[in-house]
Formats: C-alpha cells, structure tokens, sequence
C-alpha cells in the first residue's frame, strides 16, 4: 500500500446524482479529472443508490427521475428497473465526461489536514484535498425505529433497503410500517401475493392536485429553512405529501391503503397496541426511511446543537471548504444537480480567493485548472 498522500484540488465523496452533477461542473469549470478533481464511491458499479432498488421498481413507477445537466438519458423502457436504466445512464455519463470516478473506495474519514487542506482517508490510499463536495446520499443508513419487544419477533424483519420483490411473502401476512411513498409502493405491489396491514405514526396525506413547481418550491424552501437552522432534514412526505395517482386512489378504493395507527409494542408473534388489540404477522416490513451517511464527516465536527449540519446553499456552515449535495433540500434528482452546480461555483470563488490572498493566483489560477 502506498502511504504517500496524494494531493488534489477538490475531492468529491459519492457517485450518485449529486456527485456526478457535481463532477460535470467541476469539468466545465477547468478543472482536471485526478490531479484537479477525484471522485470516490465505494458501491461496485454506477447508478448510486439506484444500483439497489429492488427489481420490481421499474423506471415507469419512479416518481421521476431528471436527467443529468449536459446529457439525455434517451428514451428508456418504463417496464426496465430503474436500477438498470439509470445504471446504464450513469456508465454513459461517467464515459461521456471522462469522470474516471474511483470504485469500490470507502472514504472512512475526513478530518483536518496539513496548511489548511482535509485530509481524506480511504481504501484506497490518503488523499489532501482543498475542498470537498460530500454527496454519500442516504441508502447507506436505513433508519428503522426501535418498539419494545422488537428483538423478540419470532417473524423476518427487513427495511425497505433489503426488499427485492413481492414473490418472498407470497401467502404471508406482511406488516408495513412508514407513511411514504416506498411504503405506499410496496403495500400494493405486496397486496397482490400476501396479506399486508399498514400502520403509521400520523395519518397519510394524499395529494390529488397535480405537483406543481411551487408546490415544489415551497416543500424545498421549508427544508432548507431547517436545514440553514442546524436541524436534521425532515422527510419528503412530512412536505409535500403523498402523490394520488390513478393507481393509488384504485389501492385505496379496494382498501389496500387502510391504514391503522402505530402500533405500541412487538411480541413474539407480531404487534400489540396497549388499548389490547393485538395481530399476529409473519413480516414487520419497515418503509421507515433513511438518514444522511455523514459518518465519515464526524472527525470534522460540523454538527450543530440542534443534531444537523447547518447549511447555506450547499456550504456548510461551520467550514466553507466542505459542501453538502444531495442533502435536505437538494435530496432529489432535480436538486441534486442544482447543488452540484451551486457547490463548484462556491468552491471556485473560495479557491480564487485563497489563491489571491497567498499570491499564488497569477501563476496558479486553480490547482488542477487546464
Ligand atoms: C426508493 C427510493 C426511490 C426514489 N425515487 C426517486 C425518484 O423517482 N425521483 C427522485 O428525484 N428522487 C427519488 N429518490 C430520492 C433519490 O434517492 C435522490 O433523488 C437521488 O437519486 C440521490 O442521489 P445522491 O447522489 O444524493 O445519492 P445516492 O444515489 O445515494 O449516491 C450516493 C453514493 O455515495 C456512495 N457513498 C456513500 N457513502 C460513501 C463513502 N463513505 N465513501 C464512498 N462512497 C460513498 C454510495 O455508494 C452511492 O453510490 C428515491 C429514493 C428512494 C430511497
């Protein structure tokens, strides 16, 4: 292994859409893949977390996902799973722009470095970068809450993250817990081969007025103000709502979409609520979401007392030389590539400064700028 640490002006962490808009504007802006930029993800393929949505999620049920700034993705087959159509739109990407992103590299920490550089530890040797755009998404941490009696279940409990298809609870009795889209998505897919309850903490919202782009930009502006606050984002659904669409209103009207109330506690053989009502189940299914995978950031200590890190556009607040795309409000295909733009711009005037205030700028405009 070589213990010489590599120096590079900007390292980006994730491949996802975020990285990769992020990626492409760092190429537009001079910079040069390897010396100026190097991109780490440390799934095995392309497509971030789309490379492990469950088959059954094809293209045509994504809610929608927007294209990466400077390239189509084409015309894609709806009845493909989206894992696919957007890995092979990911590969394209990364070929077309030349963003030789590393893989399989786990970036395990990133702390303070030398002359006011990060320094950033991987698998694949140590890296002294300048600035760092940070976009690890959030498949990584599948959130499940923890009821009394859980470890007692006799059944199988999975998150959404390890689902792969109706066909392994044919003719079981499958609980889904969670109150978002990917609850709503399974519970009728599931309904087709197995007996499903759904319970959630707050009653379900469905919205049957189209989403327009202010509706969109007020559920954005509400998660940035968070956001800019210090606190951890909140859901999608907790803002906009869930979407009924022709095949959720017909769920609903056969009754798949009933939902009950959380339930208080997990026995042995399924839930129990403490007004004694109880159902015995074979699955606790947990649509219960994900959080930020910033465990790699702790070392830099950029989390605020109100459990978040606080955010201005995608700078973080606490330390300029870092930037969140993909988080909070940019945590949409939409916005991850508005934030991988925002965050290369702010990155460029910050460097531009840095370079002007050492005098390094007539000579060196921007390390790794052709
Ligand atoms: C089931 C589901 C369906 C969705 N459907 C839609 C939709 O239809 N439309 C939409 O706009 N949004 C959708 N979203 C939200 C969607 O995930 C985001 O919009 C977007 O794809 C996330 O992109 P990203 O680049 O931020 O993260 P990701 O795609 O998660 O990419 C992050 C990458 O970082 C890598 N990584 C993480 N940690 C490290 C580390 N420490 N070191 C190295 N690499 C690391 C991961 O391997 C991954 O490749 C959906 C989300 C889920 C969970």
């Amino acid at each position: 292994m070589n213990d010489a640490v590599r120096e590079v002006g900007v390292a980006v962490v994730g491949a996802g859409q975020a990285g990769l808009s992020a990626g492409y504007f760092l190429r537009r802006s001079g910079f040069a893949p390897d010396t100026g930029f190097v991109v780490f993800d440390h799934s095995p393929g392309p497509g971030g977390a789309w490379q492990y949505r469950w088959p059954s999620l094809t293209y045509g049920k994504a809610h929608r996902v927007h294209e990466l700034p400077g390239m189509p993705l084409g015309d894609a087959d709806p009845d493909r799973p989206s894992a696919e159509v957007v890995g092979d739109y990911f590969a394209r990407y990364e070929r077309e722009f030349d963003l030789r992103v590393r893989r399989p590299v786990d970036v395990a920490a990133v702390r303070e470095g030398d002359g006011g550089r990060l320094r950033i530890e991987t698998g694949a040797g140590t890296w002294s970068a300048r600035a760092l755009i940070n976009a690890t998404g959030t498949w990584d941490r599948p959130f499940m809450p923890y009821y009394p009696g859980q470890e007692t279940f006799l059944g199988r409990q999975l998150h959404t993250a390890g689902y792969r298809g109706a066909a392994d609870f044919a003719g079981l009795h499958v609980i889904v817990v969670g109150g978002g889209t990917s609850a709503v998505q399974l519970l009728m897919e599931l309904a087709e081969v197995a007996r499903t309850t759904w319970v959630t903490r707050r009653p379900p919202v469905f919205r049957s007025e189209p989403f327009t782009e202010d509706w969109g930009r007020e559920a954005v502006a509400m998660v940035e103000r968070r956001v800019r606050q210090g606190l951890p984002p909140q859901s999608v659904v907790s803002v906009t709502g869930l979407a009924a669409t022709g095949a959720v209103r017909q769920a609903v009207d056969r009754g798949i979409l009933r939902r009950q109330e959380m339930f208080d506690r997990i026995t042995p053989h399924g839930v129990a609520w403490s007004d004694g009502r109880s159902l015995d189940a074979d699955v606790i299914l947990w649509a219960t979401g994900f959080r930020a995978a910033l465990d790699h950031l702790a070392p830099l200590r950029l989390r605020e007392p109100g459990g978040g890190i606080a955010v201005e556009g995608t700078r973080v607040v606490k330390d300029p030389r870092v930037h969140l795309v993909g988080y909070g409000p940019s945590a949409s295909t939409i916005g991850a590539n508005r934030a991988g733009r925002t965050a290369v711009r702010d990155i460029r005037t910050l460097l531009a400064e840095q370079d002007q205030a050492t005098e390094a700028a007539p000579a060196r405009p921007l390390e790794g700028v052709r």
